[in-house]
């Protein structure tokens, strides 16, 4: 930055030029009306010799005296008067004077053209002060015209020197300059003070400026002089805080739209008119896989989805708003919702926001219900066909016949009691899914529950040959759970294990516990499953051989209910399976 004179320098320089054009013309004014007024003095004060020359010129004077005689005159007036006297014809010729011998008085200039002489021929008596060439002296002329009748007319010329009044202006002129010199070493020093305790603020009141100016608003100017430059040191720090609270309120809100876009689990993009992407949050990079910053790049830059550009691009062309789904691929597969509005935020400004939305969850979840609806419909077609058909055969005239009518009956009995657990299945598994069966836990004795779940299925075991064995730790156990739940639970493992076993085998129900989990197994020796069912045999409906589970009377839907309790109880239900040596399925509940 090119710096010119400083502050201090140009009222310096001001004072300086002020006091300096102030003395001299005063000095000036000073010598001018001192010297006017020394002159008239002495003019004035030559009265009473100008009247003795007219008395003493009138009295010896002859008009046909010599150049001798008259010189000799005006050499004696001179004495007389103590001042140099001249007499001079009308026509200019100088007759005689007190300082010049007669030998030369014929040299001298004709002096009709001299001021003094001019103004006295006009007027009677002339003045003026000259510079003499004859004597190389300031001169005061005083000229009288003197006529008479009879004697012609004269002119008398008395010239006083001025050189006093010369010396008194020569003293004057130099103490003028003393005063000069000393005015100017005065008002150097008062203007140094002045413009110090201006520019010392000022200088500071610029710094602080400047390193506001460069991001430190913590400065303050603080320390205010009595005059007006305090006065915007003042205003100048009332700027600075309402600046910083101006910058604190942008930022603030500046970090809450951050905080807010951050959190947010939708994706947001902002674009300008031009397309150039001006925000995007952390949820649409995610969404997108966008692996380079797309701050100012043009979203066909970095997005690779046709369907996301191009719902950009119909807004950015004029649409106002776009809804388009679009499915990313990539490692996890999404399918997201695109909503794209036209936005005009401030004058004359306009752009783009995209607002997407993960729909995975929501297509997923939509997905399930389908299936489910349509295994739900499957599953209750078999049964009411069959108690259709039952019917159907009875009234076509089976009903004559008692053993057909009794066969009939006691298939319509099955076929509805399977439907009967079907709708009952149904019903548990959407109370567990629904969060409404939320466990109502209380303290369940191990014994006494293994001992109702056992002699609850204790009939069909042993119609199926089957024996049951119960394994339970020496010390009485105690846990917390839904009784009814796990008693659920129990009751659907169990009869899994003895409905799929075969005559003469085994089903042990054992329980354990480490400090943190209570674990409850139930094994059986029955033929196993194939280890490619393991991992979805608890979806529901799901089954390895559907005709020989339907034979069994089985809905699909038990170890679904099995893990929603498991899990509703904040544990998990694992299996382990070996095909022609039996199953083991372990209820963990945590402690
Ligand atoms: P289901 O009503 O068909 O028994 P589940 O959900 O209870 O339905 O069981 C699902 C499938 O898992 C059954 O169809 C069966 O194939 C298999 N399964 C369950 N428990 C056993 C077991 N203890 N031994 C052999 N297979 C079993």
């Amino acid at each position: 930055m090119k710096r010119g004179l400083s502050f201090q320098s140009w009222i310096l320089g001001g004072c300086l030029v002020v006091v300096l054009c102030t003395l001299i013309f005063v000095g000036l004014l000073l010598e001018h009306s001192l010297g006017q007024q020394m002159v008239a003095n002495i003019r004035e004060s030559l009265q009473p010799e100008l009247r003795a020359l007219r008395a003493l010129v009138a009295d010896r004077w002859r008009p046909e005296q010599g150049l001798s005689q008259s010189d000799a005159l005006a050499e004696e007036l001179g004495r007389i008067v103590g001042a140099r006297v001249t007499l001079i014809a009308p026509d200019g010729r100088v007759l005689g004077d007190s300082e010049v011998p007669p030998a030369k008085l014929t040299a001298l200039d004709n002096h009709a053209g001299r001021p003094e002489v001019k103004e006295a021929l006009n007027q009677g008596q002339g003045y003026s002060v000259r510079y003499s060439t004859t004597l190389n002296l300031e001169l005061m002329y005083t000229a009288l015209l003197l006529e008479r009748p009879g004697s012609g007319r004269l002119i008398v010329r008395m010239a006083v020197p001025l050189s006093h009044v010369q010396q008194t202006l020569a003293q004057i002129r130099r103490l003028v300059l003393w005063a000069v010199f000393l005015g100017v070493l005065l008002s150097i020093g008062a203007a140094y003070l002045v413009a110090r305790s201006l520019s010392r603020p000022v200088q500071v009141l610029t710094k602080t400026a400047a390193a506001i100016a460069g991001g430190d608003l913590s400065q303050r100017f603080r320390r205010y002089p009595p005059h007006e430059i305090g006065a915007l040191g003042r205003a100048f720090d009332q700027m600075a805080d309402n600046l910083q609270s101006k910058i604190n309120d942008l930022t603030r809100s500046r970090d809450r739209l951050e905080a807010i876009l951050r959190g947010m689990v939708e994706g947001v993009l902002v674009t300008d008119d031009q397309g150039h992407i001006l925000l995007a949050n952390r949820a649409l990079k995610q969404m997108l896989a966008l692996s380079v910053d797309p701050l100012g790049r043009l979203p066909s830059e970095i997005i690779r989805n046709a369907e996301m550009i191009e719902a950009l691009e119909e807004v950015l062309a004029g649409k106002d708003y776009v809804l388009r789904e679009i499915s990313t691929l990539g490692d996890r597969p999404r399918h997201l919702e695109a909503h794209v509005v036209h936005l005009s935020y401030a004058e004359g400004q306009a752009g783009v926001v995209c607002v997407l939305h993960d729909v995975t969850e929501r297509k997923r979840v939509e997905k399930m219900r389908r299936d489910l609806v349509a295994n739900v419909s499957h599953e209750l077609r078999t049964p009411l066909t069959a108690v259709r058909g039952a019917a159907e055969t009875m009234l076509d005239g089976a009903l004559d016949s008692p053993q057909y009518a009794r066969h009939f009956a006691e298939l319509i009995l099955r076929q509805s009691r399977r439907l009967e657990r079907l709708v009952q299945d149904l019903l548990e598994l959407a109370r567990l899914e629904s969060g409404e069966a939320a466990p109502k836990v209380q303290t369940i004795q191990a014994a006494e529950l293994v001992d109702q779940v056992l002699d609850a299925v204790g009939q069909a075991a042993a119609d199926s040959g089957v024996e049951l064995e119960r394994r339970l730790p020496k010390e009485p156990l105690a846990f917390k759970a839904d009784a009814r739940q796990i008693e659920q639970a129990l009751l659907n493992l169990l009869d899994n294990a003895i409905k799929y076993s075969r005559r003469g085998d085994k089903v042990t129900l054992s329980m354990n516990h480490t400090a943190d989990q209570v674990v409850i197994k139930v094994s059986d020796t029955g033929p196993g499953i194939a280890a490619e069912h393991l991992p979805r045999i608890f979806e529901r409906f799901y089954r390895v051989d559907t005709n020989r589970s339907r034979e069994l009377g089985g809905t699909g839907l038990g170890l679904a209910i099995v893990k929603h309790i498991a899990q509703g109880h904040g544990g998990r239900v694992a299996v382990e399976s070996t095909p022609g040596r039996g199953s083991t399925f372990r209820l963990i509940l945590p402690a």
